[in-house]
């Protein structure tokens, strides 16, 4: 019981360290405080809470996840369900 809790804490953990992982990368490559009001790659509107929330954001979620999934084949990280959890 007290084993399977600490496993969940752990894997929670791993995602955290990742998401904000790519966070910090996606802004190392993004210049801040120049938010786009639409998508480089598809022109769709990009919400305004996205827009706040990632400064100089360039790309809707969907592009954006697009993105992520290139970066991390590169690096040879693969994770299911990433997108879906992204595209929520
Ligand atoms: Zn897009």
């Amino acid at each position: 019981m007290a084993g399977g809790f600490a496993k969940d804490g752990a894997v929670q953990d791993q995602i955290d360290a990742t998401v904000e992982d790519a966070v910090n990368r996606a802004r190392d490559r993004l210049p801040r405080g120049t938010s786009l009001r639409h998508c480089e790659e598809c022109a769709e509107t990009i919400p305004p809470a996205r827009r706040k929330s990632v400064p100089g954001v360039r790309l809707c979620l969907a592009c954006q996840a697009e993105h992520d999934k290139c970066a991390k084949a590169v690096s040879g990280y693969n994770r299911r369900g990433s997108k879906d959890s992204q595209l929520r």
